[in-house]
């Protein structure tokens, strides 16, 4: 991991502004997803993408009840 230089304060709401360069530096669009992970005194912002809910694939992905699930754990299941 490495330092960005950029110090940011929090609001009274608990909201940071992510600087628009690094926005346009991930490919951050106006709605994107971030997912915060955290260690000790460390927090960390990840760029969401859709994986399925039992193996962690990110391709050939449908959406059942509002989660995501790949052919293959599809198929599986459809076998049981
Ligand atoms: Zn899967």
């Amino acid at each position: 991991m490495k330092s960005t230089g950029i110090v940011r304060k929090v609001d009274d709401l608990g909201r940071i502004v992510l600087p628009a360069e690094l926005r346009r530096l991930l490919e951050l669009d106006d709605r994107a997803e971030v997912e915060i992970y955290t260690e000790g005194d460390t927090v960390v912002l990840k760029k969401h993408r859709p994986s399925c809910v039992f193996c962690g694939a990110q391709e050939e992905l449908r959406t059942f009840r509002g989660n995501c699930i790949c052919e293959s754990c599809r198929m599986a299941l459809c076998k049981d």
